[in-house]
């Protein structure tokens, strides 16, 4: 999947459009989601043009690497969920139903979260290593 600079979040990036900042470092923000799907949900981004976490893995400077893991791990204190808990979230491509081709992970907390998935109910398949 190539970058489409065109994304909502490439245009938050370059300020084009708003976003409500919770947290900055020098490669990542985090900002609230537009809309919640939980009392806290805040979403994490890479500033660099990564579609997603294997692109980014790929791609991304062992620098932007370690900055984005560090900014999501200290978004949490800064929402003040670190004590009650929270949920990483991170979509990629078609069967996760990712809406946004820039590579983010959602926190979400404030609440009681619920199961892990809904409908997850089919047989696991354990021989899917490649
Ligand atoms: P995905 O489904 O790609 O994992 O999640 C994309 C998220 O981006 C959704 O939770 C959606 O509400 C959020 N989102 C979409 N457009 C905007 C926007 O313009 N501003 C903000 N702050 N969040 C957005």
């Amino acid at each position: 999947m190539s970058y489409d600079n065109q994304n909502i979040f490439a245009k938050i990036l370059r300020e084009e459009l708003p976003c409500e900042k919770v947290y900055e470092t020098k490669h990542s923000i985090a900002f609230k989601d537009i809309n919640p799907q939980a009392k806290i949900h805040v979403l994490i981004i890479p500033k660099g043009p990564y579609t997603s976490w294997d692109d980014f893995s790929m791609e991304a400077s062992v620098e932007e690497q370690a900055d984005f893991v560090a900014a999501i791990g200290k978004t949490a204190p800064r929402l003040g969920v670190n004590k009650t808990g929270y949920r990483l979230l991170t979509n990629h491509g078609r069967d996760s139903h990712q809406e946004v081709p820039h590579l983010h992970v959602h926190i979400l907390a404030g609440q009681a979260l619920g199961p892990m998935l809904e409908g997850g109910d089919l047989p696991p398949n354990t021989n899917y290593l490649r």
